[in-house]
C-alpha cells in the first residue's frame, strides 16, 4: 500500500510517497522560509501565492523520485487543519482535483496529529504515550491513545513557544547577524545562546502559581522586549542593533522557555501517573514540533523524563518541522485502521482552527 502525503498548512510545500511500513520512497520539500524572513513574518497571501506556484512541481517531484505512478497509490493524505486558511486551501484544492482525476481515496489530516504520530514511523512504540508538541503555532501536551484518539492535557493560552522565539529574534534583528541570516528565529536564538550567560537576565518562568498543564509565553515575551528596550536606551543604540548582550538575552529566553516546557511536562507526567493514563511498563514521552530540535530544550526534557522514569523519544530535526513525510505517514496509519478515509468525490473544507482530541485541560490539576 502506497500513500502520497501533501502538506501546505503554513510556509512549507511538502510532498512524499511512503509505503505501509513507513519507508520513504520519494519526498520533496519547498521552504518559503527565506522569503518570510525577509518580510519579517509570514504574510498569508504571499504564502498562498508561493504554495500555488510550487505545489504541482513539489508533488510531481516526490512522485518521480519514488518511481510511483498515481495509479499505484492507495490513497492521498493532505493536511486540512489547523493552519493558515489561505495556505491550507492550496493543498486541499490541489489534492481534491488530484484524487478525482485519478479516482483515489482521500484522507484529510490534522497537522498536529501528524506531528504527534511521526515518531511511530521511526520507533515501534505502542499507544498510549505522552506527547509534547512545540512548534511555530502550537504548544501542547496530549496523551496519544490511538491514531485518532487524543486527550488534550494542556495548550497555550496565548502564543506558541516557537512564535515567541521568532518574535524575540525579530526584535533583536537576528537575521542581520552574519551567522543567522538564513536561520529561523528559534535556530538563531539557539546559536546565539551558546555564547551567552543566561544568569545575566533572570526572566520569570511563566505560570508559577497555576496548577494545570497549560502554557503561556506572551508574558515572557513582554519581559524580554522590555529588557531589550531598556538595554538599547542605556547603550544609546538604535532599535534592533543591540550587540553587547544579545547572546545573554538569547540564552536567558531559551532557558526560560525550556524551564516552562519542562515544568508543565512534569505536571502532565504526574497527572498521567495518578490517573493511570500511561502504561506502567516503559512509559514514553515524545517531543516533537520545530522547537523540539532545540538541543537545550531537549536536555531539559531529558532531565524530566529521567527523573520520572519515562523514555524520551524525539524524531530527528528534519521530521520535527513540517514536511510531506509526516502527512503521508499519518495517512498510512489511518489507512491501516480504516479511519477517516473518504471517496474521491466528497467535498472537504479546511479548518484554520481545530482542537486535537478530547479537551481535558480543565480536569488537569
Ligand atoms: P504548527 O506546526 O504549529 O502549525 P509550524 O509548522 O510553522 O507550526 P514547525 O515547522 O513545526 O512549526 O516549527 C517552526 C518553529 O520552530 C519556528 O517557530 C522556529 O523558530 C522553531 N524552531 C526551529 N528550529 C528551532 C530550534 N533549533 N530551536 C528553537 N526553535 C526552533
Ligand atoms: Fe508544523
Amino acid at each position: 500500500r502506497l500513500v502520497l502525503g501533501i502538506e501546505t498548512s503554513c510556509d512549507d510545500t511538502g510532498a512524499a510517497v511512503l509505503d505501509e511500513k513507513g519507508a520513504i520512497l520519494g519526498e520533496y520539500l519547498h521552504s518559503q522560509k527565506e522569503v518570510h524572513l525577509r518580510t519579517g513574518g509570514i504574510i498569508p497571501s504571499v504564502a498562498q501565492c508561493l504554495h500555488r506556484e510550487n505545489i504541482n512541481h513539489v508533488v510531481q517531484e516526490a512522485l518521480q523520485r519514488s518511481g510511483v505512478e498515481p495509479s499505484q497509490l492507495s490513497a492521498v493524505a493532505t493536511t486540512v487543519k489547523p493552519g493558515l486558511g489561505l495556505s491550507l486551501g492550496v493543498g486541499l484544492e490541489f489534492s481534491q482535483r488530484f484524487v478525482r482525476q485519478h479516482n483515489k481515496p482521500f484522507i484529510p489530516i490534522h497537522h498536529m496529529e501528524a506531528h504527534a504520530l511521526t515518531v511511530r514511523m521511526l520507533h515501534p512504540i505502542a499507544f498510549p504515550f505522552l506527547v509534547l508538541l512545540v512548534s511555530g503555532g502550537h504548544s501542547l501536551l496530549a496523551v496519544a491513545r490511538g491514531v485518532d484518539d487524543f486527550l488534550l492535557l494542556g495548550h497555550t493560552l496565548d502564543e506558541a513557544a516557537g512564535d515567541t522565539l521568532d518574535k524575540v529574534a525579530r526584535r533583536l534583528s537576528l537575521t542581520k547577524h552574519p551567522q543567522c541570516s538564513t536561520l529561523s528565529g528559534g535556530q538563531a536564538i539557539e546559536l546565539l545562546a551558546k555564547d551567552g550567560d543566561r544568569k545575566k537576565f533572570p526572566f520569570r518562568t511563566p505560570m508559577g502559581q497555576t496548577l494545570d498543564c497549560c502554557f503561556s509565553f506572551s508574558g515572557l515575551r513582554n519581559q524580554v522586549t522590555m529588557t531589550i528596550m531598556k538595554k538599547e536606551a542605556e547603550e544609546g543604540v538604535e532599535k534592533g542593533t543591540l550587540l553587547s548582550c544579545a547572546n545573554d538575552i538569547a540564552a536567558a529566553t531559551q532557558h526560560t522557555v525550556a524551564t516552562h516546557l519542562a515544568k508543565r511536562t512534569h505536571r502532565a507526567i504526574l497527572f498521567c501517573k495518578a490517573n493511570g493514563l500511561l502504561p506502567l511498563n516503559s512509559p514514553t514521552l515524545v517531543l516533537s514540533g520545530g522547537v523540539a530540535s532545540n538541543q537545550y530544550i531537549r536536555k531539559a526534557l531529558t532531565i524530566i523524563s529521567d527523573t520520572t522514569g519515562l523514555q524520551l523519544l524525539c524524531p530527528p530535526a528534519k521530521f520535527c518541522t513540517d514536511n510531506g513525510v509526516m502527512i503521508a505517514w499519518n495517512g498510512v496509519e489511518r489507512l491501516r485502521e480504516g479511519k477517516g478515509i473518504l471517496p474521491p468525490n466528497v467535498d472537504v473544507c479546511y479548518e484554520p482552527k481545530a482542537a486535537l482530541g478530547v479537551d481535558m485541560t480543565a480536569e488537569v490539576k
